[in-house]
């Protein structure tokens, strides 16, 4: 059945399919870390719907949250209007926000995925400011759609962007320090780079509607913004009155240690935007926005799905468990101990180049150290060995999927529920997947 499966969906669907290439698996049952395809075979994922199964698969209280709302015979769909569902999901959410925003906040539901939410942030910031320019990231990823492809620096180059008014600027990267420095050092000349742009008049930076950022870096191979760096951006963009929109819909709901991303710095942006684990596992997008920039004209993002009931009713859910349990802490604790584990296996391995992340957003790069690169280390990024090492995961039962620039980088985006032993058996299969690719 498996195989037969596999055979129609790859005659018959797109090209441009991805995860269905590199985790040839047929899910039939899930809960909480593990999959079981139909072949039988029991899988640890620690893809987690990209980022957005934030209690894992099927989680009793997400469950819950949808059957209630099936049972209740509430109307599934109805546009964007006021239900008790929505009202309680929306009054989750202004509990989550953080201090200092959520009492200024409004919020705005958009179209099902996150690329819809950027679509809505880049929108209202324009409505906002008059103004058209935008202030992106290198190696950022936004998403799919034409003006989240335009942010986008790192996949997003498969099909070539429009690009328009978008200005790039340095997004500090330790490992891969373009001023060969690391550290502080490092993102203080990034930030430099970009103040000097911004005041530049014959920089070429059209007059910005935005900044957008994300707190970690996720497809862009897990870099997350040193703290002192993003607090840089936030005075940058306040004092010339230029609106930070903070992308946090793969960082947000615990992921990276804290509730939100940049509650790590302190920062407060005038715009965040969250998707997937703010659903609960199902399609949700919004973005939240400070109150003085709600000018936009009635009606000037409307779209059809903005109402789904159960995604909401799965988020609340969601958001409410990971609040309760305190999962943010979970997270900050045992993605510290994973780190230090997979700094042995760095020790070990000359292949393992950097190992970085933030909660339980982690990032293992890997290298090609007989390339001997420029004879300096970094070595340059192995993105054939960082697939090889996929594949020998996936043969081990274990499901993790690539990223970074070059895709040289492992990402681990486990369910905040993992538990310590858990995640001791993500930790070993890796390190049998990386010893079985090395070569
Ligand atoms: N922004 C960030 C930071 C993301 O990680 C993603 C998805 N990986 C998106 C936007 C796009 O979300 P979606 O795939 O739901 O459109």
């Amino acid at each position: 059945e498996r195989d037969a499966i596999l055979r129609r969906q790859s005659a018959r669907e797109s090209t441009a399919r991805t995860y269905a290439r590199s985790l040839p698996i047929v899910p039939v049952r899930a809960r909480g870390l593990t999959i079981e395809g139909a072949d039988g075979r029991r899988y640890l994922d620690c893809l987690s719907g990209a980022g957005s199964l934030a209690l894992g698969h099927n989680h009793p209280v997400v469950l819950e949250a949808i059957r209630s709302v099936l049972d209740s015979g509430a109307p599934l769909h109805v546009l964007d209007l006021a239900t008790p569902v929505k009202d309680a999901f929306t009054t989750e959410l202004f509990r989550s926000l953080p201090a200092g925003f959520a009492d200024r906040a409004r919020v705005q539901f958009c179209g099902p995925a996150g690329t819809d939410a950027v679509e809505a942030a880049l929108k209202l910031t324009r409505a906002a400011t008059g103004r058209r320019g935008l202030l992106a990231f290198t190696g950022a990823y936004h998403g799919m759609t034409a003006g989240a492809l335009d942010a986008s620096g790192a996949r997003g180059a498969a099909v070539p962007a429009a690009g328009a008014g978008v200005t790039r600027l340095p997004y500090p990267y330790d490992y891969r320090c373009p001023y060969g420095v690391g550290g502080d050092r490092g993102a203080q000349l990034a930030a430099r780079w970009t103040e000097s742009l911004l005041d530049d008049p014959r920089g070429g930076v059209e007059p910005p509607a935005a900044m957008i950022v994300e707190p970690v870096q996720g497809e862009g191979g897990v870099l997350p913004a040193p703290d002192a760096w993003l607090r840089r951006m936030r005075e940058l963009t306040a004092a010339r009155g230029i609106p930070l929109i903070a992308d946090e819909v793969q960082t947000g709901v615990g992921r990276t240690g804290a509730f939100w991303g940049v509650q790590h710095s302190g920062v407060i942006p005038d715009v965040m935007v969250l998707s997937k684990a703010v659903g609960g596992s199902l399609p949700l997008a919004v973005v939240v926005y400070d109150q003085d920039l709600d000018v936009w004209p009635r009606g000037a993002h409307a779209g059809t799905f903005r109402g789904n009931q159960l995604a909401m009713a799965a988020g609340a859910a969601t958001l409410k468990f990971v609040r309760e349990e305190d999962l943010a802490r979970h997270a900050a604790d045992l993605g510290a101990r994973m780190l230090t584990q997979l700094r042995g296996l760095a020790e070990r391995h000359a292949c393992v180049g950097d190992v970085r992340g933030r909660g339980l957003m982690i990032g293992v790069e890997l290298v090609d150290p007989a390339s001997g690169g420029d004879g300096k280390a970094p070595y340059p990024a192995d993105p054939e060995l960082a697939a090889a090492v996929q594949a020998e995961c996936l043969a081990r039962g274990l499901i993790v999927e690539l990223g970074g620039r070059d895709g040289g980088v492992l990402r681990l985006l486990p369910p905040l529920t993992l538990t310590d032993e858990q995640a001791s058996a993500v930790l070993s299969r890796l390190a049998d997947a990386i010893e079985a690719a090395e070569r």
